[in-house]
Order: structure tokens, then C-alpha cells, then sequence
């Protein structure tokens, strides 16, 4: 049955007071402003039905990183807990996202990326992310370090094969041994090669960045910080993504990152090369409490997730991934004072173009009816993917 929905809607980065979306099954057919005192014409795509809609219509979210949320994790390795991850994050708004791993034994890292290439056939998720393990033992934050390593062929190609083509990204630490041709047996495979977790000079990032790397995660965490004569990953990263050849992730959450660096990074760098990604582990929607990622203790407390004890022995130990949706980030980007089609940007067309999926990020005629309906703080009221309405998630 085709549907059209009918109320405010962001087309093309501005809000419009009265639109228009035509549905048709899992795509939107058309869509049509309705100028102010004009009643639409009976349209080409005339509905069957036409819901009014209560808020303002926006194209879902697109998670590059995301490793859990309503109490599970992909981590955890197991099918039903994957799908309960990605059915979380699809509900709060993140209609789209990939399914990120951390590092972990080979075994361990091949049985998951063999149970998530299932859930991205079934479309669960829109692939696999390997956070890990090829990254820096000093920067590994919530990553167990006695189990990253360096590349070798045979290990990636074993992953590659185990995906089926539904790995899309691959963070990495461009200094280790092979670390550059790392980059290029990912990119010759089409997978996104992210920078991160890192202790990479600024000439080691630009060498990867030639040799195609694209991405950065998580910018600023898990990397050393901008010395002024000591530039670094961060600001090699930045210029990459200022001049077009990179999209750095920021998890603009208010603990990994000021209010004020987002604001800062979304003027220098611009909204087309910068996603907001969640980093969510399993606490995301749930709450304080006791967690394990990738094997490590995480306690949340205060909704900040860090490892019960570093390495070291300190405590609490570095940040363990974050807590919040895209849709939390997007509207404290908005309650900090930034437009709304400056917030939703990074949150959708930015991170689909860096992933290629080009039907996603944006209301247009051809794109997959995912949307999510926002009221005026932008906190999602209700959550569209596929043509389908979600349960709402309970707060
Ligand atoms: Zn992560």
C-alpha cells in the first residue's frame, strides 16, 4: 500500500514547513513542498493514505562505528545478541549502521566476522567494521593490547574471504610493521582503510592517506593531541579532511569530546567530512553498571564508560567506547547551538557518501524511506526504516 506522509520535513539542508513524502514500499517515490495557502494538487503518486506527521521529518542516521547497545554488543559474538544490537540502534534512529568488532584473537575475530557477513546478507546491518587488531599498543585504549599484532596477508585475506564484501572499514595504525601495505590490500579490496588508534607522525598519516586511506577514527581519541611543533596524527587527519581526501568520525557525546572542539572541527573541516558516530557499547539506552567489551571489564558510571583498570593498573582505566546514539549526539549539537541542517549532515549524507551507500542520508525521490521524526530539541519521536514504522524505544 503506498503512504504519504505530510508535515514539516529538512529537504535539501533547510526545514520546510509543509512537504510532502511519497512512499512507495521501501522508498520514497517523491518528494513535494506544498507552498504556503496552495493546496497540492492530486499528485502523480497519488496515496492511498496520507498521515499527518507530528515534528519535523529528517533522513535517519548512518553509524560508522557502533559496537553495541541495549544491553548487548556484536562483540559478544553471538546471533541473537547481534540482532537485538542492531534492532536497538535501528529503533533510536541509526537505521543504517555498521556492526564494529574490536580486537580479538584471530579465532575469535574470524567467527565474528563469519556470524555479522549473516546479519549484513539479512540487511541487519549495513556491514562490518574492524576496530583492531592492527593498531598501537600506547594508544590502545579499550583494546586488550597483548592481543594486537601486525598485519599479515594471510590473516587479512582470511578475514576478507569470511566477509563476503561485507567488511566496508578497517581501523589501523598506519606505523606498525606493514601498516601501509595494509592499507593497500584493504583498499584494493574496496574497504575503507581508518586511520586510528594510533601513534602515526604526520608524515606516517600522510603516507597513508596516499596510499588511500579515508578515513579516521574517532579524531582526537586514541591518537596523540595537536602539539604545535609536533603536529601529529590529529592534525594531519584535519588537513586530509579539510582538502576532501578524508572523513574524520567524532564522538561528539560531551565525554569524549568539548562541545567547543566539535564546533571548531565542523567549521575548519565542513559538515561534507565529518560523521558523528556513536562508539556505542553494550550500555547504550541502558544505563550505569558492570559491562564487558572484547574480553575487558568496562564500568559505566555517570553514563562514561571506562575499563575498570588500564593495563598499568590505573582506575577507572581509559574510555570504553561511548554510551549515546547518533541521535543524542545530533541533538547536543543542536541544544549547543548548532543549526539543525549544520547537526543532521554529519549524522547522515556525510557518513553514507563515505560509505557509498548512495541511497541513504537524505529525503529524495529513490532513497531507502528511512526517517526519523524529531521534535523542536531534535530527539527523535518516531523512527521509520523501510517503508516501516519502529516500535518506539521506551525512555
Ligand atoms: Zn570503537
Amino acid at each position: 500500500m503506498s503512504l504519504t506522509l505530510r508535515g514539516p520535513a529538512l529537504v535539501d539542508d533547510t526545514v520546510l514547513p509543509d512537504v510532502l513524502v511519497h512512499l512507495d514500499g521501501e522508498r520514497i517515490a517523491a518528494v513535494a513542498p506544498v507552498a504556503p495557502g496552495v493546496e497540492p494538487p492530486p499528485a502523480a503518486h497519488a496515496a492511498e493514505r496520507v498521515e499527518w506527521v507530528a515534528g519535523t521529518m529528517l533522513p535517519a542516521y548512518v553509524d560508522l562505528h557502533c559496537h553495541g547497545g541495549g544491553g548487548t554488543a556484536f562483540t559478544d559474538l553471538r546471533e541473537d545478541a547481534a540482532v537485538a544490537a542492531a534492532e536497538h540502534h535501528h529503533r533510536a534512529g541509526s537505521t543504517s549502521l555498521l556492526a564494529s568488532l574490536v580486537t580479538m584473537s584471530p579465532s575469535d575475530l574470524e567467527r565474528g566476522v563469519a556470524m555479522l557477513a549473516e546479519l549484513a546478507d539479512d540487511g541487519l546491518v549495513d556491514g562490518i567494521h574492524l576496530e583492531g587488531p592492527w593498531l598501537a599498543e600506547a594508544r590502545c585504549g579499550a583494546h586488550d593490547p597483548t592481543l594486537l599484532r601486525d598485519p599479515s596477508l594471510a590473516e587479512v585475506e582470511r578475514l576478507i574471504a569470511l566477509g563476503r564484501g561485507h567488511i566496508r572499514q578497517v581501523t589501523l595504525a598506519p606505523e606498525r610493521d606493514h601498516g601501509l601495505d595494509l592499507v593497500r590490500w584493504l583498499t584494493s579490496a574496496g574497504i575503507h582503510a581508518a586511520v586510528g588508534h594510533t601513534t602515526a607522525t604526520y608524515a606516517q598519516v600522510e603516507q597513508a592517506v596516499a596510499a588511500g586511506a579515508d578515513l579516521a577514527t574517532h579524531l582526537f581519541n586514541g591518537m596523540d593531541p595537536w602539539h604545535h611543533r609536533k603536529p601529529g596524527a590529529v592534525a594531519a587527519l584535519m588537513r586530509s579532511a579539510a582538502r576532501g581526501a578524508v572523513t574524520v568520525e567524532l564522538i561528539a557525546d560531551g565525554a569524549h569530546l568539548s562541545d567547543d572542539t566539535v564546533r571548531t572541527v565542523l567549521d575548519l573541516v565542513g559538515v561534507d567530512h565529518v560523521a558523528f558516530v556513536s562508539d556505542a557499547m553494550a550500555a547504550a539506552g541502558v544505563g550505569d553498571g558492570s559491562y564487558v567489551l572484547g574480553g575487558l571489564s568496562v564500568v559505566v558510571d555517570h553514563g562514561i564508560a571506562r575499563l575498570a583498570r588500564d593495563p598499568d593498573g590505573t582506575t577507572p582505566g581509559s574510555i570504553a567506547g561511548g554510551t549515546s546514539h547518533v541521535a543524542d549526539i545530533v541533538a547536543r549539537a543542536v541544544a549547543s547551538g548548532v543549526p539543525m541542517a549544520y547537526a543532521v549532515r554529519p549524522a547522515t549524507r556525510t557518513p553514507a557518501r563515505a560509505l557509498g551507500l548512495a541511497d541513504r542520508g537524505s529525503l529524495a525521490a529513490g532513497s531507502r524511506a528511512d526517517l526519523v521524526v524529531v521534535d523542536g530539541d531534535a530527539r527523535p519521536t518516531r523512527v521509520m526504516r523501510r517503508g516501516r514504522w519502529l516500535e518506539p524505544l521506551l525512555p
